[in-house]
């Protein structure tokens, strides 16, 4: 990443610029096929000619960690591969900024966060800070340059941006299934901002608010990039190596290396080693694994996870199996203040299981130091899970729910937002009805555990799921008709 010289408005806030490369959507034909990636590649000329002379802005709130950047990493080397001019900006903000923010993402999820007000003092610290990086920005967007400002962070950048004759499109990542007063809260304070955006884009029919319920407002769902160090293919005994490597996996060490391929094709080796908090022994690479991956954040539940995992081991005494809840290093992610809070919460209830269940609780901080690095770590563990769990409690689109579809894992998963499309339930993966029911998560994950037939065929019909539904050509293609409706408008 390359820290642009900036002018601050203090020493804190300052635009980032990611660089990004360029990725041929050819490497698609052997997973796609020849006439969707000729399709892809008419739609891919004309949208670069539509767009000549013109930059395409993505804008979120930071570069690593999430799955707003996740996806961006993914998603935007394959338009630039269409040779558009497709840049990052990462923005900055003080703490109190993203304490706004992160209680505005808790809203728009319906949800009560820290409960502390949106009101007058925080639009006036959030219009500030967005003030500040408009004035950076604005130094690089020109006008018809299209904007894309991603989830409550950036949404107020559009009105200055909008000023400067870009078009601006707002991307919300996260939403509610059902509207409440929390979400009201949320949609109030963001209304002003997101009204004349040339386009709105969700995740869900579901989650377009009032306020965007008009002819602008289109879904897109988000895809997953089956070539990046997180998801390319990986043999059962590197994935072994780079776990016993990061001291995730005991055994005896094997001649194969901890390798992995990074994204410009250059070759990558597992050095870092995670964080992990554990009574007992590191497990052995036979242990039958349930694994959550997540940020460290109340609302992807680990302490349920725990609870449910837990509730599991008394009923059944001989149950082999053992937990790994894994997240990022929690200084890791610029716009998320809770995760050491949670993280702290998290170990603080670990504490209280009982030593027997507690030696089999593993919990995992990645290391992030080098981002493709952690992807491959990721990938290690969701392939060596025999069961991944993903007991949100509310989830905008839950990118770790289709990135262990992929590796034909089975996968456990509460019914709550983009999560019921990603999964039908007992066809591609299970659905827990009560994301809160933790004794039906145990007796559901008791009744997988064990029957290896069950895992298999969800994993095979997960993996098929995720190659007709949520890569990159769908999601390219939906992006481009969007420009074309834009430009046309
Ligand atoms: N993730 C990661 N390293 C970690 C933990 C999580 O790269 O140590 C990634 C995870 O693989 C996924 C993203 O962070 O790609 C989380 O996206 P998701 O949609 O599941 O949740 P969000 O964080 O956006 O709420």
């Amino acid at each position: 990443m390359r820290q642009r010289e900036t002018e601050p408005l203090d020493n804190v806030i300052r635009i980032q610029e990611v660089e990004l490369g360029a990725q041929p959507i050819d490497r698609f034909l052997t997973i796609s096929g020849a006439e969707p990636i000729a399709r892809a590649k008419r739609l891919g000329e004309e949208m670069s000619s539509r767009l000549k002379g013109r930059a395409v802005w993505s804008v979120n709130s930071t570069a690593t960690g999430g799955g707003v950047a996740e996806m961006l990493r993914s998603v935007l080397p394959y338009v630039r591969g269409f040779g558009i001019d497709c840049r990052w900006v990462v923005i900055g903000g003080s703490p109190d900024f993203f304490r706004i923010t992160k209680r505005l993402h808790h809203a728009l999820h319906g949800s009560y966060g820290d409960g502390s007000p949106l009101g007058d003092k925080e639009r006036a610290v959030y219009e500030d800070v967005l003030r500040a990086n408009a004035a950076e920005i604005s130094g690089l967007v020109r006008p018809r340059d299209v904007v894309v400002l991603h989830d409550p962070q950036t949404a107020g950048l559009a009105p200055a941006l909008t000023g400067l004759g870009a078009i601006v499109i707002w991307r919300c990542h996260i939403g509610a299934d059902d509207p409440n007063p929390e979400t009201e809260v949320g949609w109030r304070f963001l209304e002003p901002y997101i009204c004349d955006a040339a386009a709105t884009v969700f995740t869900r029919r579901q989650y377009v608010p009032e306020v965007c319920n008009h002819d602008r407002s289109i879904i897109i769902p988000p895809s997953i990039d089956p070539f990046s160090p997180k998801n390319q293919e990986m043999a059962d005994d590197v994935a072994r190596a780079i776990l016993f490597h990061t001291g995730l996996l005991g055994g005896t060490p094997s001649e194969v290396l901890p390798t992995f391929v990074r994204l410009d094709g250059s070759p990558g080796r597992v050095d870092r080693r995670a964080d992990v908090i554990r009574l007992g022994p590191v497990s052995s690479p036979d242990a039958p694994l349930v694994v959550q991956i997540s940020r460290w954040d109340p609302l992807k539940d680990p302490v349920g996870v725990m609870w449910g995992f837990a509730r599991l081991a008394e009923r059944e005494p001989d149950l082999e199996a053992e937990l790994v809840l894994a997240g990022p290093n929690v200084h890791a992610i610029e716009d998320d203040p809770e995760s050491a809070s949670t993280l702290d919460a998290v170990v603080d209830r670990w504490r209280e299981l009982p030593h027997g269940i507690r030696d089999r609780v593993h919990l995992a901080s990645l290391p992030t130091a080098d981002l493709e690095e952690n992807g491959a770590i990721v990938n290690a563990l969701q392939r060596q899970a025999t069961i991944v769990v993903q007991k949100s409690l509310r989830e905008g689109f839950g990118l770790t729910v289709t990135e262990a579809m992929w590796k034909r894992r089975p996968v456990l998963a509460s019914a709550v937002g983009g999560i019921q499309d990603q999964i039908r339930d007992g066809t591609d993966g299970l659905l827990l009805q009560d994301p809160n029911d933790i004794e039906s998560f145990a007796t559901v994950l008791g009744r997988l555990l064990p029957d290896a037939g069950l895992r298999q065929r969800l994993g095979e019909e997960a993996h098929e799921r995720v190659r007709a539904e949520y890569l990159p050509l769908r999601h390219l293609t939906q992006y481009a008709e969007l420009l074309e409706r834009i430009d046309a408008a």
